[in-house]
């Protein structure tokens, strides 16, 4: 079971404690309104999030007549949650699910793919782990430590392979073998980013040609430390190779836990997974409820 608060624990100490103190109790004051949307952009929900969001608000204290901003903090609440709300994950198609996992270079890819496998296999699902990064350095050589480490066999093709090659091989292997889910690792490096989305795209394309439907996810890792930048790179990503979910990688590390908001609205796609630490088991469904009910409090 994953401790929000603990995982929340930076955000609410830089950002959202400041968000939870000012909904205390005060006057709906304009001073009120000014700091509670600085808090928020400086939580980094996005301007385009937080202005909705306090026009929202303002409309619905006017409407009902409201005085103390303990008032604002139920319908605040509410909207949160309803930001980041999504109708759940897709079933599983017959086997083999196959799940890609894209971001760029130290956003927590390889981790958080590693930890996909041992979340699946730990629920139960026979999982290969495929390893198509054959750009970086050492990659396969991690990937396959990561595999052994959680238990789950691994096919990892060599440093310098082409790519398609080493997914389409991973895919026939995850045929052969009948495995449920294989999680395949992406390359986060190309020269140029036109390429990199150029090469994810042809591997959505080898995928698809051997199990027709493949990739059924494509989960973009965005790592919830790098704030506003991060998302500009994730565009790129959800036009182009053609993202379903999100993983919110290092939320522990982060102080600012409202990307998440911006994330959702920008990309348009469910946050599905949180990255909660360094250990394979530090990996959580997203729940909106439980996100928001630990930075508010
Ligand atoms: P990649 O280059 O995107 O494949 O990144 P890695 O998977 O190698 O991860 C980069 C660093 O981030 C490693 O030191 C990981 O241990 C760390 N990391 C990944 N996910 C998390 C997380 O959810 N929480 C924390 N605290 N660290 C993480």
């Amino acid at each position: 079971m994953v401790n929000w608060r603990q995982t929340l624990e930076r955000t609410r100490r830089s950002t959202f404690g400041r968000i939870a103190s000012l909904l205390g109790d005060s006057d709906l004051s304009p001073e009120f309104w000014d700091s509670l949307e600085e808090a928020l952009i400086q939580a980094d929900v996005g301007i385009e999030t937080t202005q909705e969001i306090m026009a929202d608000l303002k409309a619905f204290a006017r409407q009902n007549g409201l005085t103390r901003s303990t008032e604002v903090r139920q319908i605040l609440r509410e909207r949160l949650v309803a930001l980041l709300e999504h109708p759940g994950t897709p079933p599983f198609p017959p086997p083999p699910a196959v799940h890609f996992v894209v971001g760029v270079n130290g956003s927590g890819k390889t981790t958080s793919a590693a930890k996909l496998a041992h979340y699946w296999a730990r629920g139960g699902r026979s999982v290969l782990l495929g390893g198509a990064d054959t750009f970086r350095d050492a990659a396969g050589p991690q990937l396959a430590l990561w595999a052994s480490r959680v238990g789950v066999p691994a096919h990892i093709s060599e440093q310098g392979s082409d790519p398609g090659a080493a997914v389409y091989e991973a895919v026939q292997a995850a045929l052969a073998e009948g495995v449920e889910v294989l999680v395949v690792d992406t390359s986060g490096r190309m020269h140029t980013r036109h390429n990199l989305m150029a090469e994810l795209q042809k591997l959505v394309r080898v995928a698809g040609k051997v199990v027709p439907g493949a990739p059924h996810q494509v989960f973009l890792v965005l790592d919830a430390t790098t704030g506003q930048n991060g998302l500009e790179q994730a565009r790129a990503f959800a036009a182009t190779a053609g993202v379903t979910a999100l993983i919110l990688a290092k939320l522990d590390h982060s102080a600012r836990g409202g990307i998440a908001l911006a994330a959702r609205r920008l990309l348009g796609v469910p946050i599905a997974f949180v990255g909660t630490g360094e250990a394979p088991e530090d990996l959580a469904p997203f729940d909106a409820d439980e996100f928001v009910d630990a930075l508010l409090s």
